[in-house]
């Protein structure tokens, strides 16, 4: 049987990051010593009441279909949040709870963009955009940094690959896979480019709340009400919470934009599971001090593999602001990142994700969201492989 693959599927990437993943699992079922840093979540468990809201919900049979929208003491939540923490004023009515920021982002996606859009994304990337783009029919444009300037892009960057064909600008601060944050400053001037010129601006915002170093995230919808009417955030419950398993996120969006984000959410996937966005209440709702714990156990960690990967022969790296990645540069290396990724996991059992999966051939990406035991035998190893290609 010949299947024929439609184009919009078959122009589509697998997900690299999926795939290292289910490799170094595959090496671990086998009983090989496998250390991973290719996880794109955290490792610490969800916050226990948050897991007795769900589990209270489940048993009080809170079992059926909700507004396709999200339950409405959980858009009001959502909406309470953005007025304290961001000072946004949003209704309800203009957040859309959705399965997960990923599926926000792909909902906006379909929603704002067709066949001869242009998407500006700046890489390195969060993989998903490109490949959501192309699924919308429409271009994606990238804007390619470096470490040099922090894997940041300028206001005149952005200016210059403006087109009238230009829908949508994507920005995620803090950034995976980098954990580069832009200052507010610099989020105010990208968003004042997208105001001059009436492009939208996809804001991913879910790593809002893993910041270090005193770094401060502040939302491009905030600046005024021109940057609010251009603005789309995307936000979630699966890093801040540990929820990556519950599939819940959510966007805020100008109304329109959020209505039909409805309509394409009311005829493909329905509403969130019920019984899940009891729990989110309670995550917004409830006491945030697990994250105190988190960011310190993240700093820990995130400051003794940056000081242990600049030591690395060939291996240079920015240190991260935000987020649970670090993005060191390899090219002194000699090597290029799948041949780097595959020869490390070959050699020494380690897993790290190379970075032309994010569009950044010279860099691979370390997860840091796993003990600390782990990051000092993985990168010890890593230092093994490195000095072995010195040689
Ligand atoms: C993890 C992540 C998301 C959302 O993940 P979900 O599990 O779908 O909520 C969105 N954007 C970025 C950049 C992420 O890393």
């Amino acid at each position: 049987m010949n299947y024929k693959i439609a184009q919009r599927a078959a122009k589509l990437s697998p997900s690299l990051t999926l795939a290292i993943d289910s490799k170094a699992k595959a090496m671990k079922a086998e009983g090989i010593d496998v250390v991973g840093f290719g996880a794109g979540e955290p490792d610490f468990d969800t916050p226990q009441h948050i897991k007795e809201a769900c589990a209270a919900a489940l048993a009080a049979g809170f079992t059926k279909y909700t507004p396709a929208a999200g339950i409405p003491e959980l858009r009001q939540a959502i909406a309470d949040k953005h007025q304290r923490e961001n000072g946004l004023t949003y209704k309800p009515s203009q957040i859309i709870v959705s399965c997960g920021g990923k599926h926000s982002c792909y909902n906006i996606i379909m929603a704002t963009c067709e066949e001869g859009d242009e998407v500006i994304i700046p890489a390195p990337y969060w993989l998903s955009y490109p490949e959501m783009v192309k699924l919308a029919a429409a271009t994606p444009v990238i804007l390619p940094t470096s470490d040099k300037t922090d894997f940041k892009i300028t206001p005149a960057q952005l200016r210059a690959a403006i087109t009238p064909r230009t829908r949508l600008f994507i920005l995620n601060s803090p950034s995976n896979p980098t954990g580069s944050v832009y200052t507010p400053d610099e989020i105010k001037a990208l968003g004042d480019v997208c105001v001059e010129k009436g492009v939208l601006i996809l804001s991913d915002e879910i790593y809002e709340h893993l910041l270090y170093d005193g770094a401060v995230h502040k939302s491009v919808a905030s600046f005024s009400p021109a940057h609010y009417e251009h603005t789309i955030i995307v936000h979630g419950f699966a890093k801040a919470w540990s929820m990556t398993g519950w599939r819940l996120g959510w966007c805020a969006a100008p109304e329109p934009i959020a209505k039909a984000i409805d309509a394409i959410q009311g005829h493909s996937t329905s509403n969130p599971t019920s019984f899940a966005q009891k729990g989110a209440v309670v995550a917004l709702n409830g006491p945030q001090d697990h994250l105190r714990g988190w960011l310190g156990e993240f700093t820990q960690r995130r400051t003794f593999a940056w000081k242990k990967l600049n030591s690395m022969p060939g291996i240079t790296c920015a240190n991260a602001k935000g987020a649970f990645y670090l993005f060191p540069n390899i090219s002194g290396t000699g090597l290029k990142s799948t041949e780097f990724c595959a020869r490390l996991l070959e050699q020494e059992k380690v897993a790290m994700v190379p970075g032309i999966a994010f569009g950044a051939d010279d860099y691979i990406r370390m997860s840091y969201a796993t003990g600390m035991a782990n990051i000092e035998k993985g990168l010890t190893r890593m230092e093994r492989f490195v000095q072995g290609l010195k040689k």
